[in-house]
């Protein structure tokens, strides 16, 4: 009797302290192709119970790593993510996910097509701390670049080792500073030496608006010149 109390009261305490760290955002997956190719990899190799825990895991690396918000009011209020795993067919070509309607993620499962069996938790995990950090990253209600808010949420992926450096954007590569992804996020990277926890500062400064003289405030050199400073610093001017 003892004993089942004991594991009783564990349970308790694991949901307690789990519903704290998720600050009780839920989790929630569908699979809407299950018959397709892809449909069937998502189920039989990533399956539901790891897409949430991947979930879970990303929140928590934006929150806490990226973002550096530890308190509930730096956070943006969410109550559910979605995520639909679906066939795009021909709608988006070349698109591996999209957020729409603020929480939801729409998951391209042929994104899995020709990735070796092996590989296929590893790319649905980077794809997802990209999208996931377009749920929670502030746009300056709207007014970010999209450029900027791409190259955060890569940023993101470099962040958690989710490149595949091989073939990824290297530092010091691209033609412009909001060019968008890696280029973008290599950029970010680099106004991190400068100033550290830039990106989370940056992010801070999003939430109510957006306006391209952040920069400037957080490392007192404009944007254009950031570019050229990291341009030249990695032997590519313009
Ligand atoms: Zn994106």
């Amino acid at each position: 009797m003892a004993h089942l109390t004991c594991f009783s009261c564990s349970l308790i305490i694991f949901s307690l302290s789990f519903l704290t760290l998720s600050n009780a955002v839920y989790y929630q997956v569908t699979n809407e192709d299950p018959d397709t190719p892809g449909g069937r990899n998502f189920t039989e190799i990533i399956g539901f119970e790891y897409a949430k825990e991947v979930m879970y895991v990303t929140n928590d690396f934006i929150w806490n790593t990226v973002f550096e918000q530890y308190s509930l009011e730096d956070r943006k209020p969410v109550d559910t993510v979605d995520l639909f795993m679906k066939d795009f067919k021909d709608m988006h070509p070349g698109v591996a996910a999209e957020v729409w309607e603020k929480n939801k993620i729409n998951f391209n499962v042929n994104t899995f097509n020709g990735v070796p069996s092996d590989m296929l938790k590893r790319v649905f995990t980077s794809i997802m701390y990209h999208e996931m950090t377009h749920v929670f990253q502030w746009n300056g209600e709207g007014l970010a670049p999209g450029g900027l808010t791409e190259g955060i949420a890569d940023y993101t992926v470099i962040r958690a080792n989710y490149v595949d450096v091989a073939t990824y954007t290297k530092p010091g590569e691209g033609d412009r500073w909001d060019e968008g992804y890696g280029v973008t996020a290599r950029f970010l990277e680099y106004c991190d030496t400068l100033t550290p926890s830039f990106v989370a500062k940056l992010n801070k400064l999003m939430r109510p608006t957006y306006d391209v003289s952040f920069f400037q405030e957080l490392t007192g050199k404009s944007v254009e010149q950031l570019w050229d400073d990291y341009k030249t610093y990695y032997g590519q001017t313009r």
